[in-house]
């Protein structure tokens, strides 16, 4: 535990054993006899790195005192031990060895980024600390982010994954209009894989089986790295479910119908947003007192009048835009849509005012629910899914 943060040793300890020994219990043998977690704390930081023996991760040092905060950090935890297993040991074979002086193309990370991101917090409820409300709503960040980015429709999470070499880790303010994370994306994916396998075998299998498999064949037999087409093959074997489906989604932008997978084990994903919220599909940040447009939603009303990323907001229908005057919001709220209303903007020093036609707002809010009128067998199935 580095630098100065507040937290309870025993307790701590503690949750980390049962983290550990769900960990190992899924993969049937450690390799390690020793592993060493490192926690960096800082006043704001959220993040970690995985080795072969240990890990580092960096951490808020108050987040320990909150619950949210806490359970967060333990799915931290639980999402690097796993890559202990998952990705440095069980790899796509793009992922090592490594030629360190090249870029290491793979389609894969959505295997190893997205199913590590779904069973991070999916551990961090077998083991208790999440109850499960606090789980479906964890598992539904993941379709919010996806589908509140217009990028989801032109990315899939293989081709995200092949280009985080250039793109992930390099956001620029268009970047959510054209691409999406492998890790919400292939959690997806994961939890797709995960419920049908559990409903298709009656509750006999389920994504652990496959992974557990994968490392024994891949990696302590064969010690090499897999392709996906391997992958898919052996989990077809190990559980006698069809899977291609899942894995075609991956290398596409079709959407699965995640409804029927959540409905075969007593759940439903809803979308509880408010539509009747126009939107000018912008992102707005002040900076000197003037209000620039930081994002523009592809296929927005702001898009297609032609507002763009760096213009000065200087009024909208006559009301002059000052940080914090709410004249922006009052706007939105008094409109109708379908009503085209003056922007006034400033644009490398010349002025213009563009005409937005007002449009809803596309903005999901998703929640995972349980079916009200689940038969007994998807009520059971339900529970081998997110039971203790
Ligand atoms: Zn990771």
């Amino acid at each position: 535990m580095v630098g100065v943060a507040e937290y309870d040793r025993e307790q701590l300890t503690q949750d980390i054993t049962t983290i550990v020994k769900e960990e190992n219990r899924i993969w049937g043998s450690n390799p390690n006899s020793y592993y060493l977690f490192v926690t960096h704390h800082h006043q704001n930081a959220y993040g970690g790195l995985e080795h072969l023996n240990s890990t580092i991760l960096a951490t808020n040092r108050f987040a320990y005192a909150q619950p949210t905060t806490y359970k967060n950090y333990l799915a931290l935890v639980a999402h690097e031990y796993f890559h202990l297993w998952h990705v440095k040991r069980l790899r796509p074979k793009a992922l090592g060895p490594f030629d360190y002086t090249q870029e290491n193309y793979t389609t894969g990370l959505w295997v190893i980024e997205g199913f590590t991101s779904y069973y991070d917090n999916l551990i961090v409820r077998r083991c208790g600390f999440f109850d499960e409300d606090e789980y479906l709503q964890a598992l539904a960040i993941d379709f919010n982010t996806v589908y509140n980015r217009p990028g989801h429709t032109l990315q899939s999470a293989a081709a995200a994954s092949f280009d985080t070499w250039i793109k992930h880790y390099r956001p620029d303010e268009n970047s959510h209009n054209v691409s999406i994370s492998y890790y919400n994306k292939g959690a997806m994916h994961a939890a797709a894989l995960d419920i049908k396998i559990i409903a298709e075998t009656n509750g006999k299998k389920r994504l652990d089986d496959v992974l557990r498999a994968a490392y024994q064949k891949f990696y302590l037999i064969e010690n090499r790295g897999f392709e996906e087409d391997e992958l898919l093959t052996l989990a077809e074997e190990v559980t006698g479910v069809s899977l291609k489906e899942i894995f075609e989604a991956a290398h596409s932008t079709e959407e699965l119908d995640y409804n029927r997978y959540f409905n075969a084990v007593g759940y439903q994903m809803v979308d509880t947003a408010n539509h009747k919220h126009l939107s000018l599909g912008i992102k707005t940040e002040v900076t000197n007192g003037i209000t620039l447009i930081k994002t523009v939603d592809r296929n927005s009303s702001a898009w297609d009048a032609g507002l763009n990323v760096g213009d000065e907001l200087i009024a909208i229908k006559g009301y002059r835009i000052e940080p914090n005057n709410k004249a922006y919001d009052y706007i939105l709220s008094t409109s109708v849509e379908g009503e085209k209303i003056p922007v006034l903007i400033a644009r490398d020093g010349l002025v213009h005012t563009l005409e937005v036609e007002l449009r809803k707002s596309q903005k999901k809010s998703f929640e995972i629910q349980r079916l009200i009128n689940a038969s007994a067998e998807q009520r059971r199935l339900g529970n081998i899914w997110l039971s203790l």
